[in-house]
């Protein structure tokens, strides 16, 4: 499958942003540091804990010669970020590989509305967002309380943040550039044929590209756009459900709001972007189940079947939470005469899928922007269809929606 985004090379607009993180990363990354255990005192979570480096294309006593612009990069709160970084299981040596390594970065072309940029590495298994100043400070204000539930909880959705970083050029341009680094959900070698980025509300939530760009792999869509439920195993189910609560109690507490659930499926049977149609037999299943009317002995395993199983033992171990997760994608459609009809009724036909899944966009919080908003918006629409709601209304609708679309497999 082709990857997403255009690789970063020479003479994109981008490129010299790109040296100047890569030779960030491999400062910060690379400098011996002591180990710390993972009770961290609370200075390490102090806003005011940055460091500034200076990276002259010359190089210095502690930076390389480089074929860079001249800039200055900086590391929010490096203690905690190593730290998460040990907690997620990263292995030091292997991220600044995927970030620093030979190969580019990949850009999205902005998928999000918000104006920021995404890149990814080449692996995939790291995609860079920047971010306004506001949001920055609401990842060091929130920081402790993340730290603690990521810690508390190895199963939780949200995302997982590996790095806070600043890149200023120097010179009369000045500009600064503050980025995150974190896990790209759909690191996999399964391909991801659908991905939907659902908030629970109906206002503005279809897909707003135009219908000549839309390519159903790698569009994100919206949820006006969902097209299924997703049946889950019933110890799957209930974790998910323990992890949502958790999850979106914690945004609630932290105040932050407009938080999606990105979910990307792999149908089974797909070798192309389409899904299979129903009425094969491997792959789908029907509410009935597959019984084979001549077959009355015990149960013949057919090659399918007996692949499946053997690849099984593999896949078993490699299952999470949110990652790998065997599930039943059942197709739903919407009611004509039922305008904006949030979740469609369920039509029997079910699709073997993989899933992946976690909460994204965790860093906007209610602040006097989105109160105003809320104010100007419920003068034209229903209050309850728009998306910018007070936190606890937010994770109210958030957590209907998902236990909706999300069920136990009975
Ligand atoms: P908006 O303002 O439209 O909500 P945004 O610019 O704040 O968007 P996000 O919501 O964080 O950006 O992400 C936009 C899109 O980027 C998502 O819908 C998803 O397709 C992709 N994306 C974001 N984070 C991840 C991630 N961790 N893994 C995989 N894809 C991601």
């Amino acid at each position: 499958m082709k990857k997403q985004g255009i690789t970063i090379s020479k003479g994109h607009k981008n490129y010299e942003l790109m040296l100047n993180l890569q030779l960030g990363i491999r400062h910060s990354v690379g400098r011996p540091a002591p180990t710390t255990s993972l009770d961290l005192k609370t200075s390490a979570f102090d806003p005011r804990e940055k460091v500034w480096t200076k990276f002259p294309p010359e190089g210095s006593k502690y930076t390389p010669p480089h074929q860079s612009c001249d800039f200055k990069w900086k590391d929010y709160c490096p203690v905690v970020f190593r730290t998460l970084r040990k907690l997620f299981k990263v292995d030091p040596a292997d991220y600044m590989i995927s970030i620093c390594g030979n190969d580019a970065l990949r850009e999205l072309s902005s998928p999000g509305k918000s104006g920021s940029f995404f890149y990814l590495t080449n692996d995939d298994r790291y995609m860079i967002k920047t971010m306004k100043k506001a949001e920055v400070k609401v990842l060091l204000r929130m920081l402790p309380a993340y730290y603690n539930h990521v810690r508390a909880f190895e199963n939780t959705l949200v995302t997982k943040f590996y790095g806070l970083h600043c890149v200023k050029l120097t010179g009369t341009a000045q500009k600064k550039v503050r980025f995150v680094i974190m896990g790209n959900l759909f690191c996999s070698e399964y391909a991801i044929h659908r991905r939907f980025d659902l908030k629970g509300s109906s206002l503005g939530r279809t897909t707003d590209k135009p219908e000549s760009e839309v390519d159903d792999a790698t569009t994100t869509l919206k949820d006006l756009d969902l097209n299924y439920v997703f049946r889950l195993q019933k110890v799957w189910f209930q974790e998910f459900c323990r992890q949502v609560d958790r999850d979106c109690d914690f945004l609630e507490h932290e105040r932050i709001m407009d938080y999606s659930l990105l979910v990307g499926l792999h149908f089974q049977e797909a070798s192309c972007r389409e899904p299979p149609t129903p009425d094969r037999t491997s792959g789908v299943r029907t509410p009935t189940g597959n019984a084979d009317p001549d077959n009355e002995g015990a149960p013949r395993l057919s090659k399918v079947d007996m692949d499946r199983l053997l690849s099984d033992s593999n896949r078993w171990s490699s299952i999470r939470l949110g990652i790998n997760m065997p599930a039943w994608a059942e197709r739903t459609v919407r009611r004509s005469d039922c305008e904006a009809q949030l979740v469609g009724d369920p039509t029997g036909e079910l699709y073997d899928v993989i899933l992946f899944f976690g909460i994204i966009d965790i860093l906007q919080d209610y602040d006097i922007s989105k109160k105003l908003e809320h104010a100007y918006k419920s003068f034209q629409y229903d209050p309850t269809s728009i998306s910018a709601v007070d936190p606890k209304q937010y994770s109210r609708r958030f957590r209907a929606f998902i236990f909706r679309i999300f069920v136990e497999d009975t």
